[in-house]
């Protein structure tokens, strides 16, 4: 076993701390990875805080992590030493199953093994906010040489879960997309969606952030605290809700066109209600999506570099995640919080 510098929650109540943790020695298909960032996602918030009641304790967050190879198994055939990769949700698959065959590890039938708060052959996983990590090589992302590592990082969740569904509803230069809420997901959604050629408009509450939309690409901005902003309905093709509490579906529906998708890859813990008049009436659709699979991630890892997208972050140390969840929780971050590890 390899001993691993880590840090926790051991409740859901309870601040994160330093804790000690056994990584697996490397097998035949692993590979060794020395953990240099890792990103802070609302997910880890909602898990460490137990909001969608699956959480298993002690639980080490993280699942945007970039480091360097420092072993691999003498199967692995795709990495060497000193390459630089990431890990996003996912360590492993049954590979066998219809949803794996097809690219699709998310949906695994025999249940992914997801980067933390999850099992990979029967023992806990726990995630990034850790030194090394050992992942089956299928599972390992290649970074591109032109994207620096910390803010490359928060792709591995953030921009593979706006990747996917923007990809799968075809946005393209016809289409006008809103991104409702622009947090960690949110402006990377922005960028991407701006890099496959759609006029795009930001959501967000309040006044605070327009100027940062604008900046980040966005062609319009919908201050959705003011109730004036629903008053235009019937404008977008696509509306990708990255917004992490309940909220009024309702009033964002009808901002959708004859045929428009409102495609949800926000978690909010409880759910919300919704006026079924008003899909029915204008032949819309609510579409949900869950971060993406493996070929698709480097895929997006491959267009982010071509287009040179990364993550707004804040650098911050291990020892500042408790004040950063705070901050977060009140969306207090432009726009990803990513920790050092050398900081551990
Ligand atoms: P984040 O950085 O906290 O961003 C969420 C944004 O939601 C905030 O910046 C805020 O935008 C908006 N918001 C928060 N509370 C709101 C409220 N009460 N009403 C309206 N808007 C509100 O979080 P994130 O890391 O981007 O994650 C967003 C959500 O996606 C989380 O629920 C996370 O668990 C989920 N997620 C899902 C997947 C998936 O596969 N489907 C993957 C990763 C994450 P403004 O300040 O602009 O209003
Ligand atoms: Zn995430």
């Amino acid at each position: 076993m390899l001993a691993t510098k880590a840090y926790a929650a051991m409740t859901s109540t309870s601040e994160l701390k330093p804790f000690e943790i056994n990584r697996r020695e490397v097998g035949a298909n692993d590979v060794l990875i020395h953990i240099h960032y890792c990103g802070i996602c609302h997910s880890d918030l909602h898990q460490v805080r137990d909001e969608w009641k699956n959480s298993s304790f002690p639980m080490v967050p993280g699942h945007e992590i970039v480091g360097l190879v420092k072993a691999v198994g003498h199967n692995v055939k795709k990495f060497k030493l000193d390459d630089r990769v990431g890990v996003g949700c996912m360590v492993n698959s049954c590979k066998s199953c219809m949803h794996c065959m097809n690219n699709e590890e998310q949906f695994c039938v025999n249940g992914a093994s997801f980067t933390y708060n999850s099992t990979e052959n029967g023992e806990p996983t726990y995630g990034g906010y850790s030194s090394q990590i050992v992942v089956n090589e299928d599972f390992v992302l290649k970074i591109p040489d032109n994207l620096n590592l910390e803010e490359a990082a928060p792709l591995l969740c953030a921009g593979i879960t706006t990747y996917a569904p923007l990809k799968q509803h075809k946005v393209n230069s016809s289409k006008l997309v809103a991104v409702a809420g622009l947090g960690g997901l949110g402006h990377i959604g922005v960028k991407i969606a701006k890099a496959m050629g759609a006029n795009v408009a930001v959501l967000s509450r309040g006044e605070t952030k327009r100027q940062a939309a604008l900046d980040l690409g966005a062609d319009e901005y919908l201050n959705i605290s003011d109730p004036k902003a629903f008053e235009n309905a019937e404008i977008f093709d696509l509306i990708l809700d990255t917004v992490s509490a309940p909220h009024d579906f309702t009033a964002y529906i009808n901002l959708l066109k004859i045929d428009g998708v409102m495609a949800l890859v926000g978690a909010p813990p409880e759910p919300s209600p919704i006026d079924t008049m008003a899909l029915v009436m204008r032949r819309r659709s609510l579409a949900g999506s869950l971060i993406g699979g493996i070929k698709l991630t480097q895929e997006m890892l491959d267009f982010c570099g071509k287009h040179k997208i990364v993550s707004d972050i804040e650098l911050i140390k291990m020892d500042y995640v408790n004040k950063a969840y705070e901050r977060l929780s009140k969306s207090d971050v432009k726009y990803r919080f990513v920790i050092d590890m050398s900081s551990l």
